[in-house]
């Protein structure tokens, strides 16, 4: 089955107002017109708007980084879905700096994704293992857990899109090796498909992120089990940003 390739991009506590849109504009001004890829832009809460005009006559789309699961009501702090979907496409939700410094856990990630999908929110489901876990031997078993578990109650995966992005990876430049990403990745098609059939676990897009630069994305773009890729870091430079999406379009042929 031929899947889009997505580069999707999370600026995370990272500019302004003012930065973000003079990043995306360097962005769109880096990019080929129509090259048959995705490209989503995750910004913080307070730049979706203004970017939403600035990439408004662009191919570009735009996600958040984070929603809650509530509708509305007494949550200080947290944005409900229907607050992002006149922006968005798309949520990053499980990332692991979530879990990790805000103690999200697997069935608060459940939640939000049920909450996403009803609100018509594409979600970037962020899954990975610890270093220790890696250690162990149990990376596939702790990727998988997570994704059934995140899964719970969520009748069908349209639109779904899978993270893996190993905790001991991200924002060190220590990015996982091809061969190891290429088993947790077919590790987690098998176990979309186990879910919810064939058909889903060869829709599913998987994207790799941790440590991706525009040196090193070529090698897992080239994969066939991986759709493309999360950035971090390499997002907020528009040249590595761009060069990456113009990888991505190479690596997939179109
Ligand atoms: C991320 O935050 O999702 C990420 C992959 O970060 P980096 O590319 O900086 O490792």
């Amino acid at each position: 089955m031929k899947r889009t390739p997505l580069i999707a991009g999370n600026w995370k506590m990272n500019t302004t107002v003012p930065e973000a849109c003079s990043l995306a504009k360097a962005i769109l001004a880096g990019m080929e017109p129509a090259d048959g890829t995705e490209t989503v832009i995750c910004p913080p809460f307070v730049s979706l708007a203004p970017l939403h005009e600035v990439l408004a006559e662009s191919p570009v789309k735009l996600g958040a980084q984070n929603m809650y699961f509530k509708p509305k009501g007494a949550f200080t702090g947290e944005v409900s879905a229907s607050m992002i979907k006149p922006f968005c496409s798309y949520v990053i939700l499980g990332h692991s700096e979530r879990r990790q410094v805000f103690g999200e856990s697997n069935e608060l990630i459940n939640a939000k994704i049920i909450a996403a999908v009803e609100a018509g929110l594409k979600p970037i489901l962020c899954l990975g293992e610890s270093l220790e876990q890696r250690k162990a031997g149990k990376a596939v078993d702790t990727v998988t857990g997570q994704l059934l578990s995140c899964l719970a109650e969520i009748r069908q995966t349209s639109g779904l899109v899978i993270a893996y992005e190993p905790v001991w990876a991200i924002g060190t430049g220590v990015n996982a090796g091809v061969d190891e990403v290429c088993q947790i990745m077919q590790a987690l098609r098998a176990a979309v498909a186990g879910m919810y059939g064939t058909g889903a676990g060869e829709e599913v897009r998987l994207l790799y992120g941790g440590s991706v630069t525009a040196e090193n994305a070529a090698s897992y773009l080239s994969q066939p089990v991986i759709d493309g890729a999360l950035l971090g870091g390499a997002s907020l430079d528009p040249d590595q940003f761009t060069t990456i999406i113009k990888l991505a379009a190479a690596a997939k042929n179109i």
